[in-house]
This record gives structure tokens, sequence and C-alpha cells, in this order.
């Protein structure tokens, strides 16, 4: 093997499993992780592949994304479901672990490996080529070395998002919403608006300003971009200041009365099929039980919203990543640098650790000299790939953070019983096209270029 290795930096669920699963093929591995040394704001313990809030790695039921990612990363051999599997809590269909024999786990199994040496210290610096190398520093990534990522490329990396909750289709009352683009854009029809007279406006106001909100990190000091303000942050500063902003009803009079509304939500497709729908300009702190209650409540036409995901702004270091990588995660302007994680914009210790996975068959691909084979589209792994690439949205879509959910899932033809039907025609379409992806898993003892 060499002292040739591929570094990884950052130790935490991404970069865990990247080492992880470089070291199986029998690459050597650096793995630089800035604990404890030096901690983020939001990490506290001292091994690798620390969860740094909820100690749920959610659903690990199959029928539902996340538990199909579960799955299919146990199938794949990963470091992460299996220690999660090993120091498992009772949760209900939740997979969620004690956190610090989780972190235990993970330490241990890559303290073991002989093929992984394990340097503490914070780097902050791009590594040279021509050596390959991983970065997986994930949301609270060190200033120095986000810095330097900023100028790699091109600016195009986010410091906090802004993320406004997004509804599934089925559970919008579209007896109350109506489609239509301002003024007709577009194909004229593009958006779904929930439509407010004046006393509903007025009240969902009230709603918002007397909400709940998440009290700030220490870190997480408010600066928010103008053009990306939280809608309650909007309210405050007068009464009407969401109806002339993202509430703006002109040019989008209901067909149905010919009338401009007081006030109108704007709903924004967020998948090519349709099935699940962003609230324009709704980025927010309400806590989450709050946005459930609020908008609900005061907001025609979502009685009965199941949300796909709640809004949220917080210190988030992310790439545009469908502009900024290559498919196979690869800095496009320094292409001996892979990134995995959070940082790429995936959303969550699951999805967070797949994509450390995506990285490390990438580099091992890179290595043995072949076209990186990304997963099969309709597979969770692939899902969470249409994302990072962009094919799972729409033109001109505002790449945000996600978790892995069935809309990131190219659309199934066919007619099925219910959501459960459709669920589960998901679940055996990707069983089946993920075994392929196995067997080709890549060789052991590939040849590893010098590092710089
Ligand atoms: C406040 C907060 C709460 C969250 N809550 C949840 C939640 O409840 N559920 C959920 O699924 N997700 C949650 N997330 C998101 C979660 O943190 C990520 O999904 C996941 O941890 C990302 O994995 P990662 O490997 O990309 O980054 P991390 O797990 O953060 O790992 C990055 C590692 O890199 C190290 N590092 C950073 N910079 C450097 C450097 N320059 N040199 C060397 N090492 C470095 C860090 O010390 C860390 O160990 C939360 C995030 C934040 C910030």
């Amino acid at each position: 093997m060499g002292d040739t290795r591929v570094t990884v930096i950052g130790g935490g669920l991404a970069g865990s499993e990247a080492a992880w699963q470089l070291a199986r093929a029998g690459v050597a591995v650096e793995l630089v992780e800035m604990k404890p040394e030096r901690r983020s704001p939001a990490h506290v313990l001292p091994g690798l592949a620390e969860l740094v809030c909820s100690n749920s790695l959610r659903s690990d039921n199959p029928h539902n994304a996340v538990g199909l990612l579960h799955e299919e990363l146990r199938r794949l051999g990963s470091l992460v479901l299996g220690c999660a599997d090993a120091t498992r809590v009772p949760a209900g269909d939740a997979l969620a672990v004690d956190r610090e024999r989780f972190s235990e786990a993970v330490t241990a199994r890559l303290s073991g490996d002989a093929a992984v040496r394990i340097v503490h210290r914070e780097v902050e610096d791009l590594p040279p080529p021509p050596g390959l190398a991983v970065i997986a520093t994930g949301p609270l990534t060190g200033d120095a070395l986000a810095a330097r990522l900023a100028e790699a490329t091109g600016g195009r990396l986010h410091f906090y998002d802004a993320i406004a909750p997004i509804v599934a289709a089925e559970s919008i009352d579209r007896s109350i919403a109506y489609a239509r683009s301002r003024y007709g854009k577009g194909s004229g029809d593009d958006y779904l608006n929930l439509p407010l007279d004046e006393a509903q406006y007025h009240a969902f106001v009230d709603a918002l300003l007397q909400g709940e909100k998440v009290p700030a990190h220490g870190f997480e000091e408010p600066r928010y971009f103008e053009g990306c303000l939280p809608i309650e942050v909007m309210a405050e500063r007068g009464t009407e200041v969401l109806a002339h902003g993202p509430l703006k009803p002109v040019g989008l009079e209901d067909p149905r009365t010919g009338r401009r509304p007081h006030a109108v939500v704007q709903l924004r497709r967020e998948d090519v099929e349709g099935t699940a729908w962003n609230l324009v300009g709704f980025q927010t702190r309400l806590t989450w039980p709050e946005q459930r209650r609020i908008f609900r409540a005061f907001l025609p036409g979502l009685a009965n919203a199941e949300f796909v995901r709640l809004g949220q702004i917080h210190r988030n270091t992310f790439v545009d990543a469908p502009r900024v990588l290559a498919p196979d995660l690869s800095v496009r302007a320094a292409p001996h640098l892979f990134l995995a994680g959070q940082i790429t914009g995936v959303e969550g210790y699951v999805e967070s650790a797949a994509c450390g996975l995506m990285a490390a068959r990438a580099v091992l691909d890179r290595l043995a000299g072949r076209a990186f084979r990304p997963p099969p589209a309709a597979t969770a792994l692939g899902a969470l790939h249409r994302h990072l690439t962009g094919e799972a949205h729409p033109p001109g879509y505002d790449y945000q953070p996600t978790n892995v959910v069935f809309a990131l899932f190219p659309p199934l033809t066919g007619r099925f019983r219910g959501k459960a039907g459709r669920k589960e025609a998901h679940v055996e379409r990707a069983r089946k096209e993920l075994a392929p992806w196995i067997d080709t898993a890549p060789p052991t003892a590939v040849p590893v270029p010098a590092a710089g």
C-alpha cells in the first residue's frame, strides 16, 4: 500500500463513512479531524461522527425515503449504519442511537483499521494536487478552509441557508388553491396560489408575530440577507409588508372570481412531477410545531397540509453543487478535490453519510482510471445524486439543502393504490436497481497516486 494516501478532511458522518469505504477497498487514508484541538460551536464530544443535535437517524421504515436509504447503506456495508444498529435505543420505527456509544463505535472501528491514519488538526488550506482529497467538513466548516473553498468555487458557497417549508401536493386543497403565474407568465399556471382576504391576512400576520420562534445559537447571530428575510421579521416591520413582498397579489387575480385577493401565498413546484410544493418566501425561524399549527390554521388551502420539510434558518456552509461539482462530486475547478456530506447541499445525518459513501466510490473509480458510475437513479442514493446534479429539479431551481424524499426520485409510471401503493412501487424499483451497483463494488487494492 506504501505511504501514499487519500486525504479525508473532517471526521463527521460523511468523512467517517468515506474513510471507511476507501479503507475497505484497500486504499490508505489520512483522516484529518480538527477535534479535540478545535471544535465548532455545535460539537462537544471528543470522537468522530458526532450527532450534534437529535440522536435520531429518522424513520427506519423503508417505505419512507430515509428508511430506504438506511436499507441501501446497510446493503453497501456502511460504517455509519452498522454502528447505528449496534448502538440503537428503542424509538418506535425510528433508528435512534446512544450518541456517545455511536461516536465511540465509529471512532474505534476507524482507529482500529490499519489503512486509516487519524490526524487531529484544523485544515486551513485546500490540499494541493495531485493527491486526491475528500472535503467533508460539514455545515460548520472552519472559517479559513471555508474561505479557501469559496475562492475555489467562484464564490458559490453559502454561509446561511434560509429554507422555506415544502408541502406534499396531495395535501393541498385544490378547491381553494388556484394555478396561475403572475401576469400569466411562463406557461401561465406554473404556481399554485392561496388567496387571503383582508381579515384572513391580518389574522395570519398576528399569528406570525405571536408564534414561538427558535432561539438563535450563540454562533448564529441573525445576519439575514435582505432578499431572504424570515417572514416573521418582515411582519415585524409593518402589517402590510408581507402583502407588498412575498404575498403580493398583483397579477394573481383569482380566475374563479376575477378579483384580486388582498394577499396571495404562492407555492412553487419543488420537483419536476409536481409532487411537492415550496411556500415561496416562507423562510422562517418559527418552531416546527408552530409552523404546522399556524400554516394549517391560517393559510386557506393548507388545513390538512402534510409538510415534506419545514422552514429553518441556520448557519450552513454548502456549495451550489449542480454548478460547482462534476457528477462524481469532484470540484470542477479543482478536480483532485471531492466534496462529501452536508457541504454539498444534502441535509441530515444519513444523507451526509450516504454522500460520503458516494464520494468514496467516486474516488475509487478515479483511482482505477474508469468513469464514475453514479448510483442508479431510482434508488434513494440515486435520488440524492439527482439532487446534487440538479437532475431532480426544474430549470432555474434555487439550489437549497434537502433531505432525501420521494419527490427527488424519477417519476413512476402506471396507476397505484393510493400513497401506500406508490411508495411500495418506489421501494420495489429501488431494490431491484441497487443490486447491480452493489455487484460493481470497487476492487480492493487499487493504485494510489502520490500525495502532493
Ligand atoms: C445546529 C445544528 C443542528 C443539527 N441538527 C440535526 C438533526 O437534528 N438531525 C440531522 O439529521 N441533522 C442535523 N444537522 C445537520 C447535521 O449536522 C448534518 O446533517 C451532519 O452532521 C453533516 O455531516 P457532515 O459529515 O457533512 O458534517 P459533520 O458531521 O458536521 O462533520 C464535519 C466534521 O469536520 C470537522 N471539521 C470542520 N472543519 C474542519 C477543518 N477545517 N479541519 C478539520 N476538521 C474540520 C468537524 O469538527 C466535524 O467533526 C444539524 C446541524 C446543525 C449545525
